[in-house]
């Protein structure tokens, strides 16, 4: 809770990142969460990790152990055999309670236009996940516009697109989900004038923010709060829309 306002971040890593060296551990994303006044956060797995299953269950055992506070979000490589990948996301969405399926086209190449993608968007579907599409880093997969065909096909279907193509891209986020009404844009790596830009088209209900590394978390929170915006917006972007689309039942 920050002046008044809940926090919900969207975009939290949890565990060793074999790509970048990261090392997030619980206790220390606890720690920040109460520094900065973090009611709740949504915990995904790096992209590259040793073993998907077992980062699965350490995110599992953090969301057991602090259910108020945190949820839980799979991603695992969408190149393994279809009927593997499917087994593990109803292990992640029936057993492990998660919330949402991460796509990270950056370090999981997949074409979101290609037939191939309908696989991965279908599984999301069958289970009740929204994906988290990474967008920006990554170009040409991690293209927000690139989500538009899929959004279009999936109706049912919620897109979040996260870091919302990365400042770059941003104005395509914007695009993006203007075509689609199921398209949520997560606002993280925008600069304010930028976060400004998409609210002129897309509305506060389907913009949310998250903070996808620690170091990040205060320069994210304060840009939102710091906004020229009614209480209502800032306080759908701050937690009204993550708490719509990952906890439904819970918010
Ligand atoms: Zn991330």
């Amino acid at each position: 809770m920050r002046d008044g306002f809940r926090l919900y971040d969207s975009h939290a890593h949890l565990g060793v990142s074999l790509h970048s060296g990261r090392v997030h551990t619980l206790d220390a994303l606890l720690r920040d969460m109460d520094r900065h006044g973090v009611d709740r956060s949504l915990l995904l797995p790096f992209p590259v990790v040793e073993d998907y299953r077992a980062t699965h269950d350490e995110i599992a055992r953090a969301v057991r152990a602090h259910s108020d506070r945190l949820a839980g979000a799979a991603s695992l490589y969408p190149f393994i055999p279809e009927a593997e990948f499917r087994q593990e996301v109803r292990r992640c969405a029936e057993e492990l309670g998660f919330r949402a399926l991460k796509l990270q086209p950056q370090y999981q190449a997949l074409n979101p236009i290609s037939s191939r993608s309908d696989f991965f968007f279908a599984t999301a579907l069958e289970f009740g996940l929204p994906v988290i599409c990474h967008t920006g880093a990554g170009a040409p997969f991690a293209l927000p516009s690139l989500f538009i065909l899929p959004a279009r096909k999936f109706p049912e279907l919620r897109f979040v697109l996260a870091h919302a193509g990365g400042g770059l891209y941003a104005a395509e986020a914007a695009v993006a989900a203007t075509v689609c009404p199921n398209i949520y844009v997560e606002l993280s790596w925008l600069a304010p004038h930028q976060v400004r830009m998409v609210l002129e088209h897309v509305p506060a209900s389907r913009l949310m923010i998250g903070s996808d590394l620690p170091d990040n978390l205060e320069a994210e929170f304060s840009k939102i709060l710091g906004l020229d915006l009614p209480r209502e917006a800032k306080q759908d972007i701050l937690w009204n829309t993550a708490a719509a689309v990952f906890d439904a039942t819970t918010s």
